[in-house]
């Protein structure tokens, strides 16, 4: 645990959120300030920078491609869009990596 992260704070429980999920090695709760109707971050419990970070370990990797197809199945979404962001130029502002799974709405493409 990072102690100045604020997802390692609410994986140990120091934070509140509105978990979606929690598993053995993953979290996934509702996104502070939702971009979406449907704005989740799954959240592995080990702290990795970024996703450059988490794919160094594959299994790590693994636990949290599984997190979002749980939270796709717990909210019945069929059409969605995850995204890691991955540095301040690139929208990333919390260090702990996460992806957001966002719903409800159409997305345009590229990306802002
Ligand atoms: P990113 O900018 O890709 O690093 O995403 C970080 C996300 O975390 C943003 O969408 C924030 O709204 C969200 N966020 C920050 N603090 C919290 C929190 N305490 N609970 C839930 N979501 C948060």
């Amino acid at each position: 645990m990072e102690p100045d992260c604020i997802f390692c704070q609410i994986v140990a429980g120091r934070l509140p959120a509105e978990f979606v999920h929690q598993g053995e090695a993953v979290v996934a709760f509702h996104d502070l300030d939702p971009q979406a109707p449907v704005h989740v971050l799954v959240v592995p419990k080990r702290h990795s920078r970024d996703i450059g970070e988490l794919g160094a370990d594959p299994e790590a990797a693994a636990e949290v491609l599984a997190g979002i197809r749980g939270v796709v199945d717990e909210l019945g979404l069929t059409q969605y869009r995850t995204v890691f962001n991955t540095g301040p130029g690139a929208g990333q502002s919390v260090f702990h990596v996460h992806a957001h799974v966002l719903s409800g709405r159409s997305f345009g493409w590229p990306p802002g």
